[in-house]
């Protein structure tokens, strides 16, 4: 059957939990599922589950040395020197028990939203508990182990053939996604974010434009401190019309984090639920 949308969520997603007073909590996805449901949005028949992503398809993006160092890490079985090498154990991103499974299955849940779409079983696909964008090749960054956004475009590319433009809306520079992909022209990607001047991780410049084959297709839309949804929207429905006009997808990917709202501790945006419905 196809459904034009379908979301994807299970229980486990809510083991991704670096500790009680760690800004990052996957209750959201709970509180944000019960709400659907509570004003009829949506239907048990539009929620698939997420499954967890196989070695090889993390090493699509990452080191086989780093995710051998978050299983240790998971287990607690990785020395603190080697912690720091792997960006783990930091105040961003600690380590907790199970780390490598439970990381594994928030990429797994974005392959599981990718296969539906790809596949024709839906237009569109939701999975709130991806977007961990920061992720590096061998590196643990901003609440991010494994980036299911790169490990997403590289399975859409490789399985599908796919040409893919990635959209990131999250307040932070959507930097892990725009290095894995910097010098492919097959991947265009595109992140308006507040400006890094003061704001982690401090890339996202309109300079940054790809290297090599990949040159001018990577875009960056910093935008400063305070900008209110009048600007920030005429900012996105330019760039991303005249960016997919451009690239002409045959897919996108987007990531959606919604820090730019003014209620956000972390950001300095000053945004309201309006861009969201956008
Ligand atoms: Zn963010």
């Amino acid at each position: 059957m196809t459904h034009d949308s379908v979301f994807v969520y299970s229980e486990d997603l809510l083991n991704y939990k670096f500790g009680k007073n760690h800004p990052f909590n996957q209750i959201r996805l709970k509180l944000t599922l019960d709400l659907l449901k509570n004003v009829n949005a949506i239907d048990d028949c539009h929620i698939i589950p997420p499954r967890q992503a196989a070695d090889e398809e993390l090493h699509m993006i990452h080191d086989p040395d780093y995710v051998n160092a978050v299983k240790l890490a998971g287990r607690g079985q990785l020395p603190e020197e080697s912690c720091e090498n792997y960006g783990l154990g930091t105040e961003d991103t600690p380590v907790f028990p199970n780390m490598h499974e439970a990381s594994s299955l928030l990429v797994g849940g974005t392959l599981a939203a990718v296969d539906a779409v790809m596949s024709g079983r839906a237009k569109h696909a939701l999975h709130l508990g991806g977007g961990l964008h920061h992720g590096f090749r061998g590196k643990a960054s901003g609440f991010c182990i494994y980036n299911d956004s790169s490990v997403a475009i590289k399975y859409m590319q490789e399985k599908y053939k796919a040409r893919i433009l990635y959209v990131d809306t999250d307040a932070h520079h959507g930097d892990g996604v725009q290095w894995s992909f910097y010098d492919d022209p097959d991947v265009c990607t595109l992140s308006i974010h507040e400006t890094g001047r003061y704001l982690f991780p401090g890339t996202g410049n309109v300079n940054e434009r790809g290297q090599g084959k990949g040159y001018g297709f990577s875009f960056n839309i910093p935008v400063d401190a305070f900008t209110e949804d009048d600007s920030w929207l005429h900012a996105y429905r330019t760039a991303f019309r005249e960016v997919a006009e451009f690239f002409k997808p045959d897919v996108i990917l987007t990531q959606n984090g919604a820090d730019a709202h003014y209620l956000d501790p972390l950001t300095h945006l000053s945004s309201t639920i309006k861009i969201y419905r956008e």
